[in-house]
C-alpha cells in the first residue's frame, strides 16, 4: 500500500471501491459537538458529547459525516491512536460481524488477515454476541487495538468524512482526495473525468435464449448483466448470467438452448422407429412414432414424446408377436410347437403328428400368421383304416371298434357255423399299419376221417363243403352178393365224426340151412357159411325120398331158392284094415312110409290069414301080401232030417257067424234050438237039432212081416237123391236081405266079398 504516499498527498479516500483506501491523507480537527481528525483530504470526527450503541454510532456517522471509520492500515491506527483523546469506553470502528465474519461494513468487505488488528486474545466474544469492534485509544496495553463488543455497548462513535462530493466521479470511479481537487479513477467500465462514459459491450442477441438483461449504465454497457433462460424443453448450456466486463468483453460466452436430450430410442425389437427430431435428435419435441414388423403387434404408445423433462411420454412398446389361439394336440396326437417369438404367436409352427395307428388329416404343420390365424384347418388325428373285414362264407364276424369301423384297434373274431372250422387266426386286429393281423381265414368244413369204400363194396359220396368234411354224406353199397352191414350212408357231422359205425359189405348168407331130416346136407360155398352163392345139395337117407328141390342157392338176397325140402319116407300103399280086421300101425316116418310098421289082427272070430307084421320098405313096399281075416269056420252043418237048414252066412259058408236056422218040415218040430251060430271058437252055440213033427210055419209068417216093416220107415225119413241113394243101398241092402234070406242064393263068393266092403263102412 502506498501509505507513505498518501500521506504526503494529504488527499482522502472514499471509500467506495476496493480500491478506495489505498491513499490517505491525514488531518484532525474539532468542530464544535464533534471532533475529527482529517487525514489527507478526509477528516476524522468522533461523538464527544455522547455515547452509543454501534448501530446509532453508525447511525450517528453517516448522518453527519459519512461512516464509521474504515481502518486500513497501521498508519491510520497510529495517527488515530496519536490523535483521538482517550475515551474509557473507546470508539466504535466501522467492522461488525455479519453472518460471522468481521466484515468491513462501509464497503462491506470481509476483514483481510492482512488487516487485522485484534488486541491479543481478542476476539474473543466473552459472553458471545460480542458482534461489533471497537479500538482501544490510548489505553494503556493494547493501544491502538481492536477488541469485539457486544454492539449495544455505548461507545464513542468514530466516524469519517470524505473530502470528495458524496457521489463523486458519476459515483463511477474512486475519487481520490487532491490538494483542493480531486480527481477521478475510474472504476474499472467507466471512463472520462467524472466517469460518466461507461465501456459498452457487444450487444447480445442470443437466438433461442429467454434473455432478461438489466442495463444500469445502459444497453449493453459495463455491468450489464443478462440473465439467461432457456424456454422449458431447452438445457442451457454456459452460465446463466453475463456481465459487461471493464474489458468490453462480457463474462463469458453467450449461452445457448439446446433441447433437453431424452434417452436415445431404439427401435423395439421386430419393430421401426419413425422420429421427427423437431429440436434435435431424441431431444424436447422429438416425437417417435412406433410400428412394429408384419406379424407383430405393437404393445404400448404408438408415439413417444420427448418432453420438456427429458423423459418420453409412455412406456416403451414392445413389438409381440401377434398371438394366434393356442393350439392343442389332436385327440389321440402330439403337438411339436416351436416358438420363434413367443408361444402360440406369429410363426410359432406346430408339426402335429398322431400317435402309433392314427393317421393325420389335415396339414401336417400350421403356422402362425401375421392375422393371428393359424393356417390350415384343425388337423385330426384318425384311427387308421384296415380294409372291411366280411364274414367268411359258413362264419361269422364279430367286430368291436375302438376307434371307428374297421380301423386301428378294431378286433374281429371270426367264428364258423356249426360243422366249420376257423382255418387261420380266429382274432384279427387291425394293427397301425392298416392291415389285419394275419390273413382273412376260411371257414373250413370240419374233415371227418376219409372213408374208404368197403370191401367189395362201394362208397358214392356228395361232398357239400369239401372233401370228407361236414356235410359230406357218404352213400355205401355193395357189390351184389354182398349186403351192406351198417348204415347205407353216413353223414360227416359237425364234430368231425360221421354219423353211424364203419359199414360192411357183408357177402348176404341165407339162413342157415341144416339137413332135413332124415337127410344130408352137402353145401358147396363161395366165401362162407350159406353165403350168397352157397348152393346145398340135399339128400336123403335110405328110405326117405326128397321132397323139395334137390339143391338150392343161395341168391343175393339172401334167401335160398326153393323151399326147404324134406326127406319123406318113401310111401308104401296104405294099408287098410282087412275085412273083419284090424290095422294097428306104428308110423315112425309117416303114415304108411317108410318104417312104419303095420300089425294086422282080426276081430274075434276071424283069423289073420298072412304075416301078421308088415313093415314100409324102403323100396315102397310091404313087407309080405296084406292078410285077410278069415272066419273061423265053424263044422258044416247040414240039414236035419226034415227039416231045412236055412243059414245065413255073414262071412262065409259056415263060419263065425254064420247063423243056421233050422227048420223043420210041416209038421215037425224042432227038437233042439232053432239057431246057431257060429261062435269065434269055431264051434256052434249047441247043437244042431232035429226035426220032429210040428211048428214050422209060424217062424215064415214072423221074417216077412219084419222086413216089410223096415222099407216103410225108411221112405219117411229120407227124400230126393239121398232118398235114391238110400235106395240104392237099401236095395243093396235088400239084396242082402235077400242074401241073408235063406230063399236067396247061397254061398256065392261075390256076395262075400260085398259083405267084406260093407263091414269096412
Ligand atoms: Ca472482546
Amino acid at each position: 500500500m502506498g501509505t507513505a504516499a498518501g500521506l504526503q498527498s494529504a488527499g482522502r479516500t472514499w471509500a467506495l471501491g476496493s480500491r478506495g483506501i489505498c491513499y490517505l491523507g491525514i488531518a484532525a480537527i474539532a468542530w464544535g459537538a464533534v471532533t475529527w481528525v482529517e487525514v489527507g483530504a478526509w477528516t476524522y470526527h468522533y461523538s464527544d458529547r455522547g455515547d452509543y450503541a454501534w448501530e446509532q454510532a453508525r447511525n450517528y456517522c453517516q448522518t453527519f459525516f459519512t461512516d464509521l471509520v474504515a481502518i486500513q492500515n497501521k498508519q491510520e491506527i497510529e495517527y488515530l491512536n496519536r490523535s483521538l483523546p482517550f475515551h474509557k469506553r473507546y470508539y466504535w470502528i466501522g467492522i461488525r460481524k455479519l453472518h460471522g465474519i468481521w466484515t468491513w461494513v462501509g464497503t462491506r468487505k470481509a476483514l483481510t488477515k492482512e488487516a487485522e488488528n485484534w488486541a491479543a486474545r481478542e476476539p474473543n466474544n466473552r459472553r458471545s454476541n460480542q458482534d461489533c469492534v471497537e479500538i482501544y485509544i490510548k489505553r494503556p496495553q493494547e493501544s491502538g487495538k481492536w477488541n469485539d463488543e457486544p454492539c449495544s455497548q455505548k461507545k464513542k462513535a468514530l466516524c469519517y468524512r470524505a473530502s470528495c462530493q458524496p457521489f463523486p466521479c458519476s459515483q463511477r470511479g474512486e475519487c481520490v482526495e487532491t490538494i483542493g481537487s480531486y480527481r477521478c479513477e475510474c472504476y474499472p467500465g467507466f471512463h472520462g473525468p467524472e466517469c460518466e462514459d461507461v465501456v459498452q459491450c457487444a450487444k447480445l442477441e442470443p437466438k433461442g435464449v429467454r434473455m432478461n438483461c438489466s442495463h444500469p449504465y445502459g444497453d449493453f454497457s459495463y455491468n450489464s448483466t443478462c440473465v439467461f433462460r432457456c424456454q422449458e424443453g431447452f438445457e442451457q448450456r454456459g452460465v446463466d448470467m453475463l456481465r459487461c466486463l471493464p474489458s468490453q468483453q462480457w463474462s463469458a460466452d453467450t449461452p445457448t438452448c439446446t433441447a433437453i436430450s431424452c434417452p436415445v430410442l431404439s427401435a423395439p425389437d421386430r419393430g421401426e422407429l419413425n422420429c421427427s427430431h423437431l429440436h434435435g435428435d431424441f431431444a424436447f419435441g422429438s416425437t417417435c412414432a412406433f410400428s412394429c414388423q408384419t406379424g407383430f403387434a405393437l404393445t404400448g404408445p404408438e408415439s413417444r414424446e420427448c418432453t420438456a423433462a427429458g423423459t418420453w411420454t409412455g412406456d416403451s412398446p414392445r413389438c409381440e408377436a401377434i398371438s394366434c389361439p393356442v393350439l392343442s394336440a389332436p385327440d389321440r396326437g402330439e403337438l411339436n410347437c416351436s416358438h420363434l417369438h413367443g408361444d402360440f404367436t406369429f410363426r410359432s409352427t406346430c408339426a402335429f403328428s398322431c400317435q402309433t395307428g392314427f393317421a393325420l388329416t389335415g396339414p401336417e404343420t400350421r403356422e402362425c400368421t401375421a392375422a393371428g390365424t393359424w393356417t390350415g384347418d384343425t388337423p385330426r388325428c384318425e384311427a387308421i383304416t384296415c380294409p372291411v373285414l366280411r364274414a367268411p362264407d359258413r362264419g361269422e364276424l364279430n367286430c368291436s371298434h375302438l376307434h371307428g369301423d374297421f380301423t386301428f384297434g378294431s378286433t374281429c373274431v371270426f367264428s364258423c357255423q356249426t360243422g366249420f372250422v376257423l382255418t387261420g387266426l380266429e382274432s384279427h386286429e387291425c394293427t397301425a399299419t392298416g392291415t389285419w393281423t394275419g390273413d382273412a381265414p376260411r371257414c373250413k368244413a370240419i374233415a371227418c376221417p376219409v372213408l374208404n369204400a368197403p370191401d367189395q363194396g362201394e362208397l358214392n359220396c356228395s361232398h357239400l363243403h369239401g372233401d370228407f368234411a361236414f356235410g359230406s354224406t357218404c352213400a355205401f353199397s355193395c357189390q351184389t352178393g354182398f349186403v351192406l352191414m351198417g348204415p347205407e350212408s353216413r353223414e360227416c357231422t359237425a364234430t368231425g365224426t360221421w354219423t353211424g359205425d364203419t359199414p360192411q359189405c357183408k357177402a348176404i348168407t341165407c339162413p342157415v340151412l341144416s339137413a332135413p331130416d332124415q337127410g344130408e346136407l352137402n353145401c358147396s360155398y363161395l366165401h362162407g357159411d350159406f353165403a350168397f352163392g352157397s348152393t346145398c345139395t340135399f339128400s336123403c337117407q335110405t328110405g326117405f325120398v326128397l321132397m323139395g328141390p334137390e339143391t338150392r342157392e343161395c341168391t343175393a338176397t339172401g334167401t335160398w331158392t326153393g323151399d326147404a325140402p324134406r326127406c319123406k319116407a318113401i310111401a308104401c300103399p296104405m294099408l287098410s284094415a282087412p275085412s273083419w280086421g284090424e290095422l294097428n300101425c306104428s308110423h315112425l316116418h309117416g303114415n304108411f312110409a317108410f318104417g312104419s310098421t303095420c300089425d294086422f289082427s282080426c276081430q274075434t272070430g276071424f283069423v289073420l290069414m298072412g304075416l301078421k307084421s308088415h313093415e314100409c320098405t324102403a323100396m315102397g313096399t310091404w313087407t309080405g301080401d296084406t292078410p285077410q281075416c278069415k272066419a273061423i269056420s265053424c263044422p258044416v252043418l247040414d240039414p236035419p232030417s226034415r227039416g231045412q237048414l236055412s243059414c245065413s252066412h255073414v262071412h262065409g259058408n259056415f263060419t263065425y257067424n254064420s247063423t243056421c236056422t233050422f227048420s223043420c218040415e210041416e209038421g215037425f218040430l224042432r227038437m233042439g234050438a232053432e239057431m246057431l251060430w257060429c261062435e269065434a271058437t269055431g264051434n256052434w252055440t249047441r247043437h244042431a237039432p232035429v226035426c220032429e213033427e210040428d211048428g214050422a210055419p209060424f217062424l215064415k209068417q214072423v221074417l216077412a212081416y219084419s222086413s216089410g216093416t223096415a222099407l216103410a220107415l225108411a221112405v219117411i225119413v229120407l227124400s230126393g237123391t239121398l232118398i235114391a241113394l238110400l235106395a240104392k243101398r237099401l236095395s243093396n241092402r235088400e239084396e242082402k236081405k235077400k242074401l241073408l234070406n235063406p230063399t236067396s242064393d247061397l254061398g256065392s263068393p261075390g256076395i262075400f266079398t260085398n259083405a267084406a266092403y260093407d263091414a269096412n263102412l
